[in-house]
């Protein structure tokens, strides 16, 4: 693998292979496989990544918003886009890009069904979202009545299929309250199943629910961080491979004098002679202020150098006081064997956000 000269994400498409037949290892054979790539697919390259699980044959993708879903037809993307958070004002676009809509509310499903009616559709393909306890999207059970009418009573639609969302499926003190929403999804399903005349699929299970909860795997699972390398236990990490390595470079080395201070208003004071380098990566590319003033770290030849003082838009200077290094050297913010899981943990928050993070401005290089 070349040296980064600059600042780059690097995509490795044989993790992702990888993790993807794992996943499915687990599965039930006839249980069908949803990718999640909102997101970019966390942050990576959402087009790359839809078409390389395109190749492996994944049953469904899905995004949260409506653009996203038009980018990947765009990019020429045809396997079935789920859309899990659209607003009324793209429905037409939903049809227009044969996506299909998670509807999750009265307003929402009597909007769709009207759009769907004023374009003259027949059956077209929709997924109904219950709410069984994360109080985040999705009907009560106790709209199971209203949701069917709405369906008699028009041939625009079709209920695709039927699903819900765990609120703690990685959290094994949870356990019990995860049990129950399976088992309320479990019984809204046959409620809904006896009062129409077809048999839509279900599914409930994201990465966690599916290495914790075979029991719920359902027709489908919908797997996201499971995809790009993180199972949230460390067991499940020990399993899966990071697709993605962030790396960048050393800019300059500066020496520092006892007392002089680094970056902006001075939020870092030299207490002896130290060594700092400059490195071409800031908040506008994800790193954010939160890694700043001693939490978060890169490695630099295999150390730990911390970031000091405040993160800028475009760098970040480090301590590299005890590391031998020099300008042009390889700098790594996270890779296979330094994980984001871990950088996460030191800057309080989860691999997904540090993942989601890095932003468009970052260069995608893709290893196959
Ligand atoms: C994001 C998302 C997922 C994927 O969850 P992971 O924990 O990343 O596997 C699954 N289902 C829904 C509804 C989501 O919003």
């Amino acid at each position: 693998m070349a040296k980064a000269q600059e600042t780059v994400l690097e995509i490795n498409l044989g993790a992702l292979t990888h993790n993807f037949n794992y996943l499915k290892s687990k599965l039930q054979p006839n249980t069908k496989f949803l990718a999640v790539v909102k997101a970019f697919a966390y942050g990576s390259d959402a087009i790359c990544i839809a078409k390389h699980l395109q190749n492996l044959h994944v049953d469904y993708l899905a995004v949260a918003y409506t653009k996203e879903g038009i980018a990947l037809r765009d990019a020429g993307i045809t396997l079935p886009i789920l859309v899990l958070h659209p607003q009324p004002i793209n429905f037409k676009k939903i049809i227009e890009g044969c996506l299909e809509p998670s509807l999750y509310s009265p307003k929402i499903l009597t909007e769709f069904i009207s759009v769907a009616e004023q374009e003259v559709q027949n059956n077209y393909p929709v997924h109904i979202k219950f709410n069984t306890g994360l109080n985040r999207l999705g009907f009560w059970e106790n709209d199971i009545d209203y949701i069917v009418t709405k369906l008699k009573n028009t041939n625009s639609i079709i209920a695709k299929s039927l699903f819900s969302h765990l609120a703690a499926s990685e959290d094994k003190n949870e356990e019990r309250f995860t049990k129950n929403q399976i088992n309320t999804f479990k019984t809204l399903v046959t409620e809904f199943k006896s009062k129409i005349n077809y048999s839509p699929w279900t599914h409930l299970c994201n990465t966690s629910g599916v290495i914790n909860y075979p029991e719920a795997h359902l027709d489908m699972v919908r797997c996201g961080i499971g995809l790009y390398g993180f199972g949230n236990s460390t067991k499940e990490n020990s399993n899966l491979k990071p697709i993605a390595n962030l790396k960048s470079v050393i800019s300059q080395i500066h020496k520092l004098e006892p007392n002089e201070t680094v970056g902006y208003n001075r939020a870092y004071t030299a207490k002896h002679f130290e060594k700092t380098a400059t490195i071409p990566i800031g908040h506008a590319d994800g790193i954010g202020r939160q890694f700043g003033n001693g939490k978060g770290y890169v490695i630099i030849n295999n150390k730990k150098a911390t970031i000091i003082g405040n993160i800028c838009m475009d760098m970040i200077m480090v301590n590299i006081t005890d590391i031998e290094c020099n300008e042009g050297d390889e700098v790594i913010v996270f890779d296979n064997s330094h994980k984001a899981n871990e950088l996460a943990i030191a800057v309080n928050t989860i691999s997904y956000e540090i993942l989601t993070s890095i932003s468009q401005r970052v260069k995608r290089s893709i290893l196959s």
